[in-house]
């Protein structure tokens, strides 16, 4: 019996060392609540709700287990074509931090079904923040603020925020810090988050997962929530909005105009190529 805790301590220490990070399983105890847990954890309750596709936020029970990494991150699955600058942008960082924290060697190295682990530490670390809003996402701007025709009702309507077409599962990132005001699903907007500052009301809107709970706050960069396309929607794409005092605003006029790759090189603007410029 030694022997074998002695095999499987070498094996977890060796994986430990050699991967850089360790998944352990929690306990939930009555009394315990999602925030209590992160904060004694020392993780955060976005990477716990991103890792744990059942839990509730607002419904845990005594006895539940909950799997937790450290240090604090995610996980992101590799698919067939996917490039590592591809998935670096997406988490607004760099190739070279991606490689360091997964112990690769070469970019070229993935393979479809691998899982890629990103700490929360090096996400959005290339956002832009000048403007005070980041971008949520990375992707295309689909369908602009405005008048437009609905592409499901095909009736004239007013859009009130901007559709970012990103894949199922794209990371999403609170565009400013605050207190999350509304986390669920809302109507036609499918699962949507509402993130207020006191000042600016943003939502993000059609996600296939939420990591967030109503009444966290979250910071800016934060991981929040991934791509979908639940409620009235067409494909996977983000609708992003900001409000103030109940008005909605054209988020490309609070959103930085260009971004740049870690690797110091300009990329391709969501707003630049949406806008056709
Ligand atoms: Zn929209």
């Amino acid at each position: 019996m030694k022997k074998v805790i002695d095999v499987f301590l070498l094996f977890f220490i060796v994986t430990v060392s050699y991967m850089g990070y360790s998944v352990y399983h929690y306990t939930v105890k009555s009394g315990d609540t999602l925030s209590l847990i992160a904060q004694r954890l020392g993780v955060s309750v976005d990477s716990i709700l991103d890792l744990n596709l059942m839990i509730n936020a607002n419904k845990i029970y005594s006895g539940e287990r909950i799997l937790y990494v450290k240090p604090d991150g995610v996980f992101q699955s590799v698919n067939k074509g996917d490039a590592l600058w591809h998935i670096a942008a997406e988490y607004f960082t760099t190739v070279k931090s991606i490689l360091k924290n997964n112990h690769l060697k070469s970019p070229n190295l993935l393979f479809p079904g691998e899982k890629l682990f990103i700490p929360s530490t090096i996400m959005c670390k290339t956002s832009d923040k000048k403007t005070g809003v980041i971008w949520p996402v990375f992707g295309e701007i689909t369908s602009p603020y405005g008048w437009r025709i609905n592409p499901i009702t095909r009736k004239k309507e007013f859009h009130a925020g901007v559709d970012i077409g990103a894949p199922e599962g794209t990371p999403v990132f609170s565009a400013i810090s605050g207190i999350v005001t509304y986390a669920g699903w809302y109507g036609g907007y499918g699962n949507m988050i509402q993130i207020f500052n006191g000042h600016m009301l943003t939502r993000y809107g059609h996600l296939s997962k939420i990591d967030c709970y109503v009444g966290e706050h979250v910071k800016q960069g934060m991981i929040i929530g991934r791509i979908g396309s639940t409620g009235l929607s067409t494909g996977p794409h983000l609708h992003f909005e900001i409000r103030i005092n109940g008005t909605p605003y054209n988020p490309l006029g609070y959103l930085p105009y260009v971004y740049w790759s870690g690797e110091g090189k300009k990329l391709p603007t969501p707003y630049q190529e949406g806008m056709g410029y």
